[in-house]
């Protein structure tokens, strides 16, 4: 679904990625882990469309979309729920997730507003709440409703626990393996490595802009020297 090869993306004269080859395969859950500044944002955002590659291709299906709009990326299923979450804190609940579907019909729009009101009953209850009013967890949930509302087949994420609460981690990564059970492909970058890997079909190491190590969840859980340096204190 997915294919980049050899993508470098630069800021300025510094290569954050290196050379990078990376597939994801439709109804996969594919981990993306490795320390902070590794590139693991930097290679979401290319992919998304925020950042330019010097060199190298991104493909989603058959097409080659390097270099395309981000809106434009949208419209062909790709959506990415940014680190921080980025959401409009003087808009609504509900404006902001209408504004996560901009892309689709009015109808589907309707129909996708009462699909994340059933999936998120906190966003329901909060919904003319300004989402600046949010906690941290109800606004990543926000952030991938928002995200949700353009219908993806791939859905890229990027740190989507960070700051939270060990129970709405707990949340995160169940909507996780719910999404896949749906049918949505999913990229994740998580600090949270062995979390990750334990519910990634696959998984890329990265460190100082290059993938270093790719395997199944499993084989690269049993490679701990791959990711000790850099697991959080959500390593459980
Ligand atoms: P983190 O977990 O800290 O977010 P990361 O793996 O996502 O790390 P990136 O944010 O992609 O890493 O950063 C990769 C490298 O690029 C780092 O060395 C970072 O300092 C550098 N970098 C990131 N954004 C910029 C920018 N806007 N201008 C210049 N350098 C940048």
């Amino acid at each position: 679904m997915l294919q980049l090869a050899g993508v470098t993306t630069k800021y300025g004269a510094i290569s954050a990625l290196r050379d990078v080859t990376l597939t994801v395969n439709a109804g996969e859950v594919v981990g993306l882990i490795g320390p902070n500044g590794a590139g693991k944002t930097t290679l979401l955002n290319t992919v998304a469309g925020l950042l330019q590659p010097s060199d190298g291709s991104v493909k989603l299906g058959a097409e080659d979309v390097t270099g395309t709009e981000p809106e434009n990326l949208l419209r062909r299923g790709l959506a990415l729920v940014p680190e921080h979450r980025r959401i409009f804190v003087d808009l609504t609940v509900e404006e902001n997730l209408r504004i996560g579907g901009a892309t689709v019909s009015g109808d589907e729009r309707g129909r996708l507003l009462n699909d994340m009101q059933e999936q998120f009953p906190v966003l329901r209850s909060k919904w003319l709440t300004r989402a600046g009013y949010l906690s941290g967890g109800e606004a990543q949930q926000l952030a991938i409703a928002r995200a949700l509302m353009a219908k993806p087949k791939l859905l890229m994420m990027d740190e989507p626990s960070l700051g939270l609460a060990p129970i709405l981690v707990d949340m995160v990564f169940d909507l996780i393996s719910s999404l896949r059970n749906d049918g949505v492909t999913l990229l994740v970058v998580e600090q949270n490595a062995r979390r990750m890997l334990e519910i990634a079909d696959r998984a890329y190491v990265m460190r100082s802009g290059q993938i270093v190590s790719e395997g199944s969840g499993e084989e690269l859980l049993e490679r701990s020297d791959l990711f000790e340096s850099f697991v959080g204190g959500g390593a459980t």
